[in-house]
């Protein structure tokens, strides 16, 4: 047989993690894959993303664990590419390169304000919640009565969930221990959701939505006004296949309902827009303006009325989306944020692939990548069947990363880290407690290499 093309991906989220399966199990050519992320820890955001009272939606990293068992498969944590290993020095060690980098910055409002102390991108209110090394010396503070998030996706719903959920919700999760206790003991009395265009128009998924009818120490309210539609919305509603009727079903539920008088509740509101991020020194309310729709190139877009409001809070999360970041080396679409490509072939850029976010940009659910993924492996495996991926030579990553003292964790100094966390978890009744430092995760995740 001959020997297998090497492909570095670099990224272990879950488009890695298919672009690396779908990659192992081709026998023309066999290939093997060198897995790198830039934390020492695999699975992007099932871990960091995805919230922790959802494992349901976490347990796809048994899948992963299954990729990672394959023959041909390693794993490189701690190795930021385009800092300790340039794209130029993988082309040379590989016959290909992936990206699955996903979207690692925040959309911003562009609205005065917005950095204020207490205003903070969803992102890293997400991050900090699920143990992030880099976020957990953020300071939310969660002591006033009243929380606003702006936007109308699944993590906008995410966030105004982990801010509602009970003792008992939080006791099973793998939620860090300090933003637990933040959550249990904040003032928040009222999360305000914001919309900026109409119910039918929202991101979120109907179960997603549905969950937080469920919640047992929070009311949901809705105003019956604001599910009043205007002739467009209510023709797309009719056309809708599934999200917007149900999501549509849901609300007009939520607002038929009688406040139970639950310690908190989670407002949702349509047709409104941030102009301003308020305050004297930090958050102290939000202004928004009331949008109507309009059709623009085809789509129903928000535009301002003129009339305003002041939403008194002491929190602010901006939820707007995800955004791309540029990669030392790789050409980037700055306008769409993501590596401009053809079918995952990198335009510009020769032996070089993506999938996922960065390729397509922050939408779809975790499922979604696989399709994404095998798009791009099968135009790389087409690529090497033509010949045209070349034979590199310049030696093995793991030799290059030695010489220049940068420790990296394999997969069994992961597997070590995984093991720690389950261990700790299991006392508790809580699936694992994450290791969140970067010293105990590089310590924990070199120990097996030095007993080895
Ligand atoms: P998203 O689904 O793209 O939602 C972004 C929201 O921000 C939209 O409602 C958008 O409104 C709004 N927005 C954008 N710019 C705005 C502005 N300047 N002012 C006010 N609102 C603005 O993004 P996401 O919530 O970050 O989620 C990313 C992806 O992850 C999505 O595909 C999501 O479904 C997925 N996800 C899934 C789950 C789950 O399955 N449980 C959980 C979390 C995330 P417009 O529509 O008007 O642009």
């Amino acid at each position: 047989m001959s020997a297998p093309l090497r492909v570095a991906v670099v990224g272990s989220g879950p488009a890695g993690f298919y672009a690396s399966d779908a990659l192992l199990r081709s026998d023309d050519p066999p290939v093997a894959v060198d897995l790198l992320d830039r934390l020492p820890t695999p699975w992007g955001l099932v871990r960091l993303g995805v919230a922790p009272d959802h494992e349901n939606i976490k347990a796809v990293s048994r899948a992963f664990e299954k990729t990672a068992a394959r023959p041909g498969f390693r794993f490189f944590g701690n190795v930021d590419v385009g800092k300790v290993v340039s794209h130029a020095e993988l082309l040379e060690r590989y016959d290909a390169v992936v990206y699955t980098v996903g979207a690692q910055t925040d959309r911003r409002l562009d609205v005065p304000g917005e950095d204020l102390v207490g205003s903070w991108p969803a992102t890293a209110f997400v991050a900090w919640y699920n143990g992030h090394p880099d976020f957990q010396d953020l300071a939310f503070d969660l002591t006033g009565e009243r929380a606003v998030v702006v936007g109308n996706g699944n993590v906008a719903i995410d966030c105004a969930r982990m801010l509602a959920l009970t003792p008992e919700e939080l006791a099973s999760t793998d939620t860090v221990p300090a933003a637990e206790r933040a959550i249990i003991e904040s003032g928040i009395r009222e999360i305000v959701i914001l919309g900026r265009r109409g119910p039918v128009q929202a991101a979120f998924t109907p179960p997603e939505l549905q969950e937080l009818g469920e919640l047992a120490g929070c009311d949901v309210v809705v105003d019956p006004q604001d599910l009043e539609l205007d002739p467009a919305s209510a023709d797309a509603l009719e056309h809708d296949r599934e999200r917007a009727r149900r999501n549509m079903e849901l609300l007009r539920e939520f607002a038929a309902r009688e406040p139970k008088g639950l310690p908190r509740r989670i407002v949702l509101r349509f047709l409104v827009s941030p102009v301003e991020i308020a305050g004297n020194g930090r958050v102290e309310g939000v202004e928004v303006v009331r949008n109507e729709l309009a059709a623009e190139s085809g789509r129903l877009v928000a535009r301002p009325t003129g009339m305003r409001e002041t939403i008194p809070c002491g929190i602010v999360l901006r939820s707007v989306g995800y955004r791309g970041v540029e990669l030392p080396g790789v050409p980037f679409d700055d306008a769409a944020g993501v590596m401009p490509n053809d079918g995952g072939r990198v335009i510009g850029a020769e032996r070089t692939y993506c999938a996922g976010w960065i390729k397509r940009g922050p939408s779809g659910v975790i499922g979604t990548n696989k399709k994404d993924a095998t798009e791009t492996v099968e135009a790389l495996l087409a690529d090497a069947r033509a010949g045209s991926l070349g034979a590199p030579g310049g030696g093995d990553l793991g030799a290059l990363l030695s010489e220049r003292g940068a420790f990296f964790v394999e997969y069994d100094g992961w597997q070590a880290i995984d093991m720690v966390e389950r261990s700790a978890g299991e006392p508790l009744g809580r699936p694992r407690v994450k290791v969140t430092g970067w010293n105990e995760l590089l310590e924990t995740g070199r120990s097996v290499q030095s007993s080895s």
